[in-house]
């Protein structure tokens, strides 16, 4: 399950101190003053290096603690009770931004991957391998409907998954086995074999290759 951040994007709010916009920050898994939570996934800080709430606080910290810290400002989502961040170094939390765009992209994979694991219902019937393929292809898929689109790969009898499927780096090896397995039993199914040579699929009678004339 994906974090959808987009709303967090609708309303960005801006830095009382220098007007610039907010960055959205995951916020860290703790507080750093009582140990409990934001209570909120996001943060909005102002990581603008400009800031004179920024620039001044270095001064200020250093004469009121003795330390070399300053404030970033901070909203919560949803309240705009102003707060303010210490931050040791100018790059803390921005390596926190969130990106919009990355978070789109996720939401449109996550999106596609709903959409394919709906249409596994289907398509043995339909004869549709495309969800099939578009899961078992898709590393960032739970492994779950990974191999449940595997098992479906004989059902819907269709050879062209073969390629896709060969061409395709699996991390987790078991999926990697799974496939092999089920080209195996497709392959069968339809009398045919792959080329040890050129990998072509072939008659299971052949004795040479049609596509790299090798003798099998
Ligand atoms: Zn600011
Ligand atoms: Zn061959």
């Amino acid at each position: 399950m994906i974090k959808d951040y987009r709303r967090y994007f609708e309303n960005i709010p801006t830095c009382p101190h220098c007007r610039n916009e907010l960055s959205c920050c995951e916020a860290p898994p703790f507080h750093i003053g009582d140990g409990l939570g934001w209570g909120s996934e996001v943060l909005y800080i102002c990581l603008n290096d400009e800031c004179p709430l920024f620039i001044n606080g270095w001064k200020q910290i250093a004469e009121q603690y003795g330390h070399n810290s300053s404030y970033r400002y901070m909203q919560l989502p949803g309240s705009s009770e102003a707060n303010v961040m210490m931050v040791g170094t100018n790059d803390a939390f921005k390596g926190s931004v969130i990106d919009l765009a990355v978070v789109e992209a996720q939401n449109d994979r996550y999106q596609k991957e709903k959409q394919a694991v709906a249409a596994l219902d289907t398509c043995v019937e339909e004869g549709n391998l495309t969800p099939v393929l578009a899961l078992i292809v898709d590393e960032a898929a739970a492994l779950s409907s990974r191999k449940r689109a595997i098992s479906l790969l004989v059902g819907i009898n269709d050879l062209s998954c073969v390629d896709p499927i060969r061409n395709h780096r699996f991390r987790d090896t078991s999926l990697e086995s799974d496939c092999n397995l089920a080209i195996k039993q497709l392959l069968d199914k339809n009398y045919k074999k792959e080329c040890p040579h050129c990998m072509e699929i072939i008659k299971t009678q052949a004795h040479l290759c049609m596509f790299c004339k090798q003798q099998i």
